[in-house]
């Protein structure tokens, strides 16, 4: 069954990982899916293409979500191009682990630019044409880091759980004109971010979740269809963790 069919999604960051994988599975619901990538230029290029032959409405943008004014010039010609927006996934993120000791201010800045003010730079830029609209349904990919904290993460776990607040506020100020805003906080999800770590360190991880598993992009993406779907309509203000069971 196509749950999401005629729905016109912008993903942020989707050249590769849990985006890429949400952009996937969103066309195979039967969604136009715009998405963007700020350096790889060619795996998000054939990734447009992939998606255009399997019968998709897809197109690719350069644009740097940590920059207000290219999240703004983005929405103008994702709405020239597909004319509405249903979904705003805010999936672009980075990490720049260090103990708080050897932090730069640089690597917090940094992160918190990409995970949350993108999420700001965002929101801002597409909340006219769902409040236009009167509907919409806004996912920012948190983490369960940002719920529980980690050590060597202080920057990248401050920007998760602001996502947090802020998914949660949207939720409250937008609520009455059917507009939802909801979090998803993955656990271990296996993909290129992820492969930096030591497979001892990964191992461990694994045998740690319930589940056994680190999770795929594939699993993370399939939350994302149920909160951009009809079938989420009275879910607003959440946070769901695709995590395996790491934080029960
Ligand atoms: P990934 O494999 O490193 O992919 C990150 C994506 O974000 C890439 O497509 C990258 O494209 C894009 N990106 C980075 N900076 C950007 C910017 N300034 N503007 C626009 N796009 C940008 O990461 P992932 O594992 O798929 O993670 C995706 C999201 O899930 C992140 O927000 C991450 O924090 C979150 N998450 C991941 C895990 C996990 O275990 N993997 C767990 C919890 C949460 P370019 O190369 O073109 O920059």
């Amino acid at each position: 069954m196509k749950l999401l069919e005629g729905k016109n999604v912008i993903i942020t960051g989707a050249s590769r990982g849990i985006g890429k994988g949400i952009a996937q599975i969103f066309g195979k619901h039967g969604a136009n899916v715009a998405f963007t990538y700020s350096s790889s230029e060619a795996p998000a290029l054939e990734l447009e293409s992939e998606l255009t032959a399997m019968g998709v409405h897809a197109k690719a943008y350069k644009s740097n979500a940590a920059s207000f004014t290219e999240s703004e010039e983005l929405v103008k010609k994702v709405l020239e191009d597909f004319e509405s927006i249903d979904v705003l996934i805010n999936n672009a993120g980075i990490t720049k682990d260090n103990l708080l000791m050897r932090m730069g201010e640089e690597d917090f800045d940094k992160v918190i630019e990409i995970n949350l003010k993108s999420v700001f730079n965002m929101t801002k830029a597409v909340q006219r044409t769902m409040l236009k609209q009167r509907k919409g349904s806004i996912i920012n990919m948190s983490s369960v880091v940002g719920v529980k904290g980690n050590a060597g993460q202080t920057n990248y776990a401050a920007s998760k759980a602001g996502m947090i607040g802020f998914t949660k506020s949207v939720a409250l100020e937008l609520g009455s004109r059917n507009i939802r805003s909801n979090a998803i906080a993955p656990g271990f999800i296996e993909t290129e971010m992820t492969d930096k770590l030591d497979e001892k360190t990964v191992q461990g991880w694994r045998d740690a979740i319930p589940l056994k598993r680190g999770g795929s992009p594939e699993d993370v993406a399939n939350a994302c269809v149920f909160l951009a779907s009809d079938l989420s309509a009275y879910v607003t203000g959440q946070v769901l963790n695709v995590d395996g069971g790491m934080l029960t």
